[in-house]
């Protein structure tokens, strides 16, 4: 693997070496951003701003959805599309350092990936996937860190800069921090987790805002939608202590749905008594895109690596596919009698 620096102080001050001498910076997160990739991206992007470089900018390989746009400096994001392209790929191959937050796997770019593996700017990737893939030149990554936010605030403790998270950081890195852990519910909620949110809140976040920005935002559609998805679109399949939930274009176009308001319909599955294993299946620009969501020791990442071209953590993970709808839900359900044993042995 190359190189990681997770706490490594060698690697520690080869980094702050190039960031003293770096000029031009790029931040990105990975595409369709969540929480914790705009949490985490828009927190570093905040804490860099202290330091006055030439240019630092945060490009985003895709748009990204409303119930994130609220969050500081949000409206100085650069979206990779067609009519930013060309100063986008002037300013990715300008910088000295580029940095990846919350993806660690070269696809994630999208079509900005190109311009990023083609410039000759250091590589600096913040992560906490599985099995990252070997882009960058220099990692700071924990497989068991809860979000992308929390490795942020630890490198920038680590790099003796507390004083400088403002609340403009503080409050990125609290919403990544709640948002990947579910709203402090997933086992990776650890005691350090609770330790920087409590940092954060000293520092003035306001949790109550953060989490009404979040979540009680919505278009009345977007409600219409997800009980439209619950009562006609969902199946439980009790054998495989499985739920799969699909969406079709059709459908997608008749709510009006926007990018992101299918963003965590997937978890509902899990509320069901003995699910183990929740699937959506929504049908969006040419392809299948795939959510897994699983409790206990049951990984979706190995289902979504090994079968859907995709990877994430154990418990939540995504795919693709190019098959159609019905033919994508096919192919998983004939898994499932693989899977029965392992499913049925995983704890209520
Ligand atoms: P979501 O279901 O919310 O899109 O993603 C769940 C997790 O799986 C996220 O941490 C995300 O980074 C990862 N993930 C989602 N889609 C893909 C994919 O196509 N490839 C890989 N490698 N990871 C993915
Ligand atoms: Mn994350």
């Amino acid at each position: 693997m190359t190189d990681f620096f997770t706490r490594d102080n060698e690697k520690l001050s080869q980094f702050n070496e190039w960031l003293k001498n770096a000029h031009n910076i790029v931040v990105t997160s990975h595409q369709n951003p969540d929480g914790d990739a705009f949490g985490s991206t828009l927190g570093l992007f905040c804490f860099l701003k202290k330091f006055n470089f030439k240019s630092l900018t945060f490009i985003s390989p895709t748009d990204y959805a409303d119930f994130i746009a609220w969050m500081p400096h949000a409206e100085s994001v650069i979206v990779y599309n067609q009519e930013n392209k060309t100063l986008a790929d002037g300013l990715i191959n300008d910088a000295d350092l580029v940095f990846c937050l919350d993806y660690s796997s070269v696809s994630r770019m999208k079509d900005m990936k190109e311009a990023v593996l083609a410039s000759k700017s250091k590589k600096i990737v913040i992560d906490h996937h599985e099995q990252p893939e070997r882009f960058g030149d220099l990692y700071y990554w924990d497989q068991h860190a809860s979000s992308a936010s929390e490795l942020v605030y630890n490198l920038i403790v680590d790099l003796g800069y507390k004083d400088k998270i403002d609340l403009d950081t503080a409050t990125c890195i609290y919403t990544g921090l709640l948002t990947d852990t579910g709203s402090f519910r997933f086992p990776s909620t650890s005691p350090g987790v609770h330790r920087i949110a409590a940092e954060l809140l000293e520092i003035g976040v306001n949790p109550s805002e953060i989490n009404r920005n979040l979540f009680d935002n919505n278009p009345f559609t977007k409600l219409q939608f997800l009980g439209y998805v619950l009562s006609k679109k969902m199946t439980h399949l009790p054998d495989y202590r499985t739920c799969i939930l699909t969406v079709s274009e059709k459908e997608l176009k008749k709510y009006d749905s926007k990018t992101g308001d299918t963003e965590g319909i997937v978890n509902y599955g899990l509320q069901i008594e003995g699910v183990v294993m929740s699937a959506i299946f929504i049908e969006k620009e040419g392809m299948i895109k795939i959510s897994f969501r699983s409790i206990h020791d049951f990984s979706v990442a190995d289902i979504a690596r090994d079968y859907f071209e995709g990877g994430g953590h154990k418990n939540a993970a995504g795919g693709k596919s190019y098959l159609s709808l019905e033919q994508t839900v096919e192919k998983f359900v004939n898994l499932l009698p693989f899977y029965k044993k392992t499913l049925a042995l995983q704890p209520k």
